[in-house]
């Protein structure tokens, strides 16, 4: 008898009759003979529509009140994933974040889970219930809701399959698997057939949006197999884990995109130590996460700093460096908010030259100028103008030719 941890997001529940559906999906693995703990994320958008509503009520929502509002929309599919289960004849329990004994710190929105008690699980499983456990949730040391923050439903139900030991960890969504590039904007983008960790991750982190990063630092820590697939039809889906098919290692294996990032430049930045931690430090107790940043060579010490942002955090990154201009002795900063990127990831760049040329003659024969380049062992990455990022994924694609077989 096996014991298999599901996640189910919110379009797999997005109404009545989806709810009911994934219940029979449920099901028919209860009956094959396996004991099943699904993490359900909220239904549709509604952990949108939640948001939307709090700042309709009040223009600074308090962050701990945050948390108790947005863990509702998952504590209500919770509860009707488990009705429906009932009415098919299989005995279910919803159990909320702090029943599941999901522990967390303290930091609202985007607590870190730093221990399951899965004692109460396993306690249901053995009273042969169906365990459904409200994604995104979990309980401070001071008994307060916490959520983990956006799409972390993931990261429930990699930690419940790490934590109770699963022999299958298995991730329902909208899209067939991790893709090559993101179908809506690249016809020939195919569902891959496994992906490493390294890999997955540094494409979550870069943009792909069908796994939550740290769902996969987590997977990758405790060596959990995780299957991406379909809950509307049955596609064999993408197997992440420890290492990828060794013929594959040359090659690049995905391409994720962000369509929103802003740069940031600030001129005149005087060449001396602690320069860039006092530009830094001030963003960073302001809460701006700051993704690529590029310091050029310095003239006359006198250097730019440029760094990028999402978008919405433009205004206030601007904002904190012109309060500290003058003091760092800069002359001026500058910004331009219609950016985003495109990265290709492959294990294969660690040890073959010539990926990074390949990438910049693609994009150069589709005219599309790079504006910021960064790196990881194995991911490149090009700032390009916000309009033309479609045209880059195509493009990368085409010249890297993943629309084939493995
Ligand atoms: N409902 C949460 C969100 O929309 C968590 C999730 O769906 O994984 O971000
Ligand atoms: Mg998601």
């Amino acid at each position: 008898m096996a014991l298999v941890v599901q996640k189910y997001g919110g379009t797999s529940v997005a109404d009545a009759e989806r709810v009911r559906s994934v219940a029979r999906r449920i099901a028919e693995r209860v009956e094959a003979g396996d004991r099943v703990v699904a993490a359900v994320s909220a239904m549709g958008s509604s952990t949108n529509e939640l948001i939307a509503l709090a700042r309709e009520v009040s223009g600074n929502p308090h962050p701990r009140e945050m948390d108790v509002l947005l863990s509702t929309g998952e504590t209500r599919s919770s509860a009707l994933l488990s009705m429906a289960l009932d009415d098919l004849g299989h005995p279910a329990v919803s159990l909320s974040g702090v029943q599941a004994g999901i522990r967390t710190d303290t930091v609202y929105g985007s607590a870190r889970i730093s221990g399951i008690d899965t004692a109460r699980i396993v306690r249901e499983l053995d009273a042969g219930r169906v365990v459904i456990v409200a994604g995104f949730q979990g309980v401070s040391e001071d008994f307060d809701i916490t959520t983990l923050g956006r799409g972390a439903s993931d990261l429930t139900a990699i930690s419940l399959a790490a934590g109770l030991k699963a022999d299958a960890c298995e991730i329902y969504t909208d899209v067939a698997g991790i893709y090559s590039a993101d179908p809506r904007i690249c016809p020939s983008a195919r569902p891959l057939a496994d992906i490493g960790y390294d890999e997955m991750l540094e494409l979550a982190t870069t943009g792909a949006r069908v796994m939550h990063a740290r769902a996969v630092e987590v997977a990758a820590l405790n060596d959990v197999d995780v299957l991406v697939t379909s809950s509307f039809e049955d596609a064999p889906g993408t197997l992440i884990h420890a290492e990828a098919i060794m013929e594959q290692a040359e090659k690049v294996r995905g391409i994720a995109h962000q369509a929103h990032v802003a740069k940031v430049t600030v001129r005149g930045v005087p060449d001396r130590p602690g320069i860039a931690a006092d530009l830094f430090e001030p963003l960073a107790t302001a809460g701006v996460s700051v993704d690529t940043i590029v310091q050029n060579a310095s003239v006359e010490d006198l250097t730019d700093l440029t760094f990028t942002v999402e978008r919405e955090e433009v205004g206030r990154a601007v904002g904190v460096v012109e309060g500290i201009l003058s003091e760092i002795g800069a002359s001026e900063v500058v910004s331009d908010p219609d950016l985003g990127s495109v990265s290709i990831v492959g294990t294969g760049m660690a040890t073959t030259p010539g990926f990074a040329a390949r990438m910049f003659r693609a994009l150069f024969d589709h005219d599309i100028n790079i504006e910021l380049i960064s790196t990881s062992e194995i991911r490149i990455t090009c700032i390009v103008r916000a309009d033309q990022v479609a045209e880059a994924v195509t493009a990368l694609h085409d010249a890297f030719q993943l629309d084939r077989e493995d």
